[in-house]
């Protein structure tokens, strides 16, 4: 949908610097910009089921779908926010033949989507389509610290999978991509030597605190004493 795929020798497509990209990623987040996907014609996310959110501020969105498109999330009525609705293929509504028509003004929620956080964190995101894609990416290292840190975040990612139990509550998140961007935020917890941690419960608490303090000051930390 945006720049072309480029592919590499390995049949792949070049999901570019893992450094490069997890900085870029990170700092979206923070900026609410949204992700830079070299999607080429690939419109697997718009065709993989999902309610797209749009929120009550998104107007220019609001303004170019139209309203019979538009359902209010379970629960709520009349007023605030809103889901695009899918086709019985379970595609986006919007989608039309030729890509998206509002593509310059889609929502935030689609600006925000990169599938290359399931290649990151090494999990399937539930999707075949997507995790077809997903599966083609190929990350390039420039050095040995950046195979090492996209270790650290498959490794996040598989430790919040394997250790639910061990979080307080017992409480993860059950989507992929919200696993995902947990190992992101939560990789340099697992950058380090391990066995500082007593328990798992102490790996737990330390992600938990790394996410929470990338979510208020958008810095990286390892999660602090164990
Ligand atoms: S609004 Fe456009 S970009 Fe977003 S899912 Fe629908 S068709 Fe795809």
């Amino acid at each position: 949908m945006a720049d072309a795929v480029i592919m590499t020798p390995a049949s792949g497509a070049c999901a570019g610097d893992f450094l490069a990209w997890l900085d870029a990623i990170l700092a979206s987040f923070s900026s609410g910009q949204g992700a830079v996907v070299p999607c080429g014609d690939c419109r697997a996310c718009c065709r993989a089921g999902y309610f797209i959110p749009v929120r009550h501020h998104e107007w220019a969105t609001l303004a170019v779908i139209p309203r019979g498109l538009l359902v209010h999330p379970p629960g709520t009525s009349g007023e605030g926010d809103y889901l695009i609705g899918t086709t019985r293929r379970g595609d986006c509504a919007m989608l039309r033949p030729q890509g998206c028509p509002i593509y310059a003004r889609r929502p935030q929620a689609c600006r925000n989507y990169d599938c290359r956080i399931f290649t990151a964190a090494g999990i399937p995101s539930g999707h075949d389509a997507i995790d077809r894609q997903a599966g083609r990416w190929r990350f390039q290292y420039g050095s040995d610290h950046g195979w090492l840190v996209h270790a650290a975040v498959k490794q996040a990612a598989r430790f919040v999978i394997d250790h639910a139990r061990a979080f307080p509550g017992g409480r993860v998140p059950e989507q992929a991509a919200d696993i995902a961007l947990v190992a992101l935020k939560a990789h340099p917890v697992f950058l380090g030597p391990m066995d500082g941690y007593a328990t798992d419960a102490a790996v737990a608490r330390a992600v938990v605190r790394a996410c929470r303090v990338f979510d208020a000051t958008g810095r990286l930390v390892s999660g602090g004493a164990p």
